[in-house]
């Protein structure tokens, strides 16, 4: 996958889980609708969306580069075989 095919990728995952994201949003005290949400997704740019994915949600270090990130979308070709391509982020 090249940067738009996998920022493409990410969207549609976020969009099919967004009834559950919605939720997860509301009770961090979020007052999102979820077609608020849906054109939240849909506006992001590619890299919002893909650097999102490669920074921690917990303590924001980035995961790998974005060159990394894109470099391991080369090889993928699927958004499950890009988080397998990556290295995982651990706390100590
Ligand atoms: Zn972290």
């Amino acid at each position: 996958m090249n940067e738009r095919a996998l920022a493409e990728a990410l969207k549609r995952r976020q969009l099919q889980r967004s009834e559950e994201l919605v939720e997860v949003l509301k009770r961090n005290g979020d007052d999102v609708t979820l077609s608020d949400f849906r054109r939240r997704i849909e506006s992001l740019e590619d890299d919002d969306v893909i650097m999102s994915y490669i920074t921690c949600s917990s303590c924001g270090e980035m995961f790998c580069s974005y060159e990394d990130a894109l470099l391991a979308a080369e090889t993928a070709g699927s958004v499950e075989e890009w988080f397998d391509n990556m290295e995982d982020h651990h706390h100590r």
